[in-house]
């Protein structure tokens, strides 16, 4: 880990500032950042992956959120799609696909459609078998790193369930679109993808036909939502760092300014959101490398806890830091943006609050 660490910073250098302003990662970093296997840490040793388990990988996360939230984010895609591949594929589309995303293939994952967002009942995206072959129509958007991405897992229907299915992104049908001008994570690639009568080998489906649809959208979600909660965590390490170098050194009214009450209450507020965010983030990781019961409802708390920690955390950074972080590019004002957006995705505050309260409506007596 301190290696992996250590080598990531010196790729990322100074540079996060600049890659938010333009909008893209280097696409060379990305394909040394995948070929290290670094960008999906959990795939087993077996198919050519690190093997590390998740808490290793959530503190490698934290470590590249805390860096530059666009890069995280292309993490969290590829690690979701490796996860969805591990989880669903058969032991050929395990052996064909891993090491491929452990070597420098890039990867991303669509679920949201223009009428599913929260709602995920509401994909339409349709998987036909024709004959050895399967067909894919459909329009997905804001895929994550879909932009710098070799191969598409797409969820969509087929017969009376559901079914993921790894499309190459250069398919003869596939049409990739960037968002443009995004809110935060400007440089993570996000895209549309219009799917029309992409004819592919039947094999490309994932696990077989017939799965429910809300069982394989969880099983990718579970992973996104542990990595964006990790994510978090680094975006509130950067704001602390940032903060109390800040407040130390610059002087106002005669003194640093970290001897006014009111903007060490900020700094105080910003440490009790990393170590809260930190202790959700370590237990959830507990509980997947250990099989506990427990793993989806602490996922999803981590998730909440961080992305809601780190939204507010990031507006008291740059409030503490005033005009030396107001400026695009400086990791205060990215974090800012970037962390609102976390309490969006992989099940937004919403739809996170309405999972914790069915289940303390379920379990507490
Ligand atoms: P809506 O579902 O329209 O919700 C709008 C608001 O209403 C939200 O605040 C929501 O919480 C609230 N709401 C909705 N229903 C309820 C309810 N029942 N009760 C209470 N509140 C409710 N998708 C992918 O498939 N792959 C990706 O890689 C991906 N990456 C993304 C990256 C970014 C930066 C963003 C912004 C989005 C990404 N998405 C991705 C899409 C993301 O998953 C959706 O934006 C998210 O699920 C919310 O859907 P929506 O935007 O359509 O909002």
């Amino acid at each position: 880990l301190a290696e992996a660490t250590a080598s990531v910073t010196g790729l990322v250098g100074d540079r996060a500032g600049d890659w938010d302003r333009s909008g893209l990662l280097p696409a060379e970093l990305l394909r040394k950042l995948g070929a290290s296997g670094q960008l999906c840490t959990g795939v087993p040793t077996e198919y050519g992956g690190l093997g590390w388990d998740s808490r290793t990988g959530g503190e490698f996360t934290a470590h590249v959120g805390s860096l530059c939230s666009s890069l995280r984010s292309v993490m969290t895609s590829q690690g979701m799609a490796a996860w969805t591949v591990e989880r669903l594929g058969s032991e050929a589309q395990r052996r064909d696909l891993l090491p491929r995303l452990t070597s420098g293939e890039l990867a991303a994952v669509g679920f949201s459609e223009t009428q599913a967002g929260s709602d995920l009942s509401g994909i339409d995206t349709r998987i036909t078998v024709d004959g050895d072959t399967v067909v894919v129509d459909g329009h997905k958007v804001w895929m994550t790193a879909a932009h710098y991405a070799d191969l598409l897992i797409v969820f969509g229907r087929l017969g009376d369930g559901g079914a993921a299915v790894v499309v190459p992104a250069r398919a003869p049908g596939v049409h990739v679109r960037r968002v443009a001008d995004p809110l935060g994570c400007r440089a993570a690639g996000h895209a549309e993808v219009r799917l029309d009568s992409v004819r592919l080998p039947a094999d490309s489906v994932l696990g077989g036909e017939g799965l429910s649809l809300p069982l394989l959208v969880t099983t990718a979600l579970a992973y996104g939502r542990m990595s964006v909660a990790w994510g978090c965590v680094g975006i509130l390490r950067a704001c602390l760092t940032a903060t109390t170098r800040h407040a130390s050194s610059r002087t106002q009214f005669g003194q640093p300014l970290a001897g006014h009450q009111l903007v060490a209450k900020h700094l105080a507020d910003l440490f009790v959101a990393e170590q809260v965010a930190s202790r959700a983030c370590e237990h959830a990781s507990h509980c997947w490398d250990n099989g506990s019961p427990d793993m989806v409802v602490a996922t999803i708390l981590a998730k909440h806890v961080s992305a809601g920690h780190a939204a507010r955390g990031a507006a008291s950074a740059v409030q503490v830091m005033a005009s030396a972080g107001a400026q695009d590019g400086h990791p205060v004002a990215r974090a800012y943006r970037d962390a609102k957006l976390m309490e969006i995705i992989e099940g937004s505050n919403e739809m996170c609050e309405l999972m914790l309260a069915q289940h303390a409506l379920t379990t507490v007596e």
